[in-house]
């Protein structure tokens, strides 16, 4: 499961990287290799305490393992330790950052932006709404009632009005539910998910976007998770639709640490108007010296930030350029295919409800049961059975009006599903297995 070999790779480049210094005057620190050694393989015993997250059968929460080429250019850069803060701190990752990040924006349509790497999606979130209050006068943000729960909570940090907008049974912002807000005034930003966590589910942007013509808004397009579905063609059309209306928001986040390969933390944010730069005007006394050029820092709310993960970034761009039909594109059709396929086996048996059509490559189903309680407790138990046979899936708690109508339930009633994140390539590869498994769990849990 984890490979080895490339670590030769790493050694090589390594000695690339030293030429760069050859001039300077040798010195040794001092690496003391036998204690280190014990130190780190205590260290490895205790990381065993983990879930397989980078094999295939880890189906559960989003959790993808950063691409062999991010880790080892992240590693490359530590030996420098950069800082993307200031010029100073990191002059060529500065450099990576501002070509992967503008490769982003184009990915989503735009060729002139303002953005940055952050160090996760709370972090671009937080900043893509610090703008928008200033940019609204500190009028209220509304998200769906399935957007990610840190939106309210950002909200709270900034001292920004947050409303929810009910969902429909696709799990998407319901339209009437959102003009009815807008009735009332004084909404100064809507945000529309693009994939949201919970089950990969994507807000109608284009009638958003109509919506926004007649109440006037701003438009934050949350796609942490989601947005490098951009990409991919083969989505259903209304789904296709809403990301074709991406290059109209004003603002976007994605998160290359979830479905771009990447370690964690590395999150990103992109405004339309680079002019919002302005309100991040700081004259900070002691950062920026080297170079009159525009620092990272005078355009982010952090400070310190790993020039690493712009290097793994920029790395694992190259090899898999952020193009449309690409070899990227291809793993992310994949991983869609595989859940695609996944819902299609749990809609044909009679033991489980799956009504929601996976958008991108999330899947929830629950099990089919005479009351909500009775499918919630067989759906942990079937989890629990899963994973005792090492198929790792994840549970959630979701409105069942998802679930079509098998329990007349009221509309605030939620149930307990069992979700899959095929993020990874080889899940469609692995489908057998993964559907072998389950088919064995379930039929243990029903037996008894
Ligand atoms: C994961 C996620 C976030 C939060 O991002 P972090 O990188 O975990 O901080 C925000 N919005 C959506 C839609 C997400 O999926």
């Amino acid at each position: 499961m984890f490979d080895s070999n490339s670590l030769q790779l790493l050694e090589h480049a390594l000695t690339h990287l030293k030429d760069g210094f050859t001039e300077l005057t040798a010195f040794q620190s001092d690496v003391p290799l036998d204690a280190m050694r014990a130190v780190l393989v205590e260290t490895a015993e205790r990381l065993k305490d983990n879930y397989p997250y980078p094999h295939p059968l880890y189906a559960g929460q989003m959790l993808k393992p950063p691409h062999e080429v991010a880790r080892l250019a992240y590693q490359l850069a530590q030996y420098v330790n950069p800082n993307n803060h200031a010029l100073d701190g990191g002059r060529a990752s500065s450099a990576m950052e501002r070509e992967a990040v503008a490769e982003i924006a184009r990915m989503f349509g735009w060729d002139t932006h303002l953005g940055h790497l952050t160090g996760g999606g709370t972090m671009a979130n937080l900043e893509a709404l610090w703008i928008a209050g200033k940019v609204t006068g500190g009028k209220k943000v509304v998200a769906s009632s399935q957007a990610h729960y840190t939106h309210s909570r950002i909200c709270g940090v900034l001292g920004l009005p947050f409303e929810s907008i009910p969902v429909n049974s696709l799990a998407r912002m319901d339209l009437e539910a959102l003009e009815a807000k807008l009735q009332e005034g004084g909404v100064g930003t809507v945000v529309a998910t693009l994939g949201t966590t919970a089950t990969g589910s994507c807000d109608p942007l284009p009638q958003i976007i109509e919506l926004q013509a007649k109440y006037g808004f701003r438009i934050h397009v949350d796609s942490a998770y989601g947005g490098y579905y951009a990409l991919v063609h083969t989505l259903p059309p209304a789904t296709v639709e809403a990301y074709s209306r991406i290059p109209d928001a004003d603002s976007i986040v994605v998160d290359p640490h979830k479905h771009g390969l990447q370690p964690y933390g590395c999150g990103c944010v992109l405004f339309r108007d680079p002019s919002v730069g302005a309100h991040y005007k700081h004259d900070s006394p002691y950062t920026y010296f080297s170079s009159a050029e525009l620092h990272l820092g005078e355009i982010s709310l952090e400070c310190s930030r790993a020039g690493a993960s712009a290097v793994a970034l920029w790395a694992t761009q190259r090899l898999f350029p952020l193009v449309k039909g690409g070899e990227f594109a291809g793993m992310l059709a994949n991983c869609r295919n595989a859940a695609v396929k996944l819902h299609r086996r749990l809609s044909e048996d009679h033991r489980f409800i799956a009504v929601l059509e996976p958008e991108l490559d999330i899947v929830v189903w629950v099990v089919n049961a005479t009351t909500i309680e009775e499918s919630s407790r067989l759906a942990r138990e079937i989890f629990e059975e899963s994973a005792a046979d090492d198929l790792h899936l994840a549970v959630a708690n979701l409105p069942a009006s998802f679930f079509g109508n098998a329990w007349n339930a009221g509309t605030s009633a939620t149930v307990t599903c069992l979700r899959s994140c095929l993020m990874k390539p080889e899940h469609v590869d692995w489908l057998d297995a993964i559907w072998g498994k389950l088919d064995r769990a379930t039929g243990s849990v029903l037996a008894s």
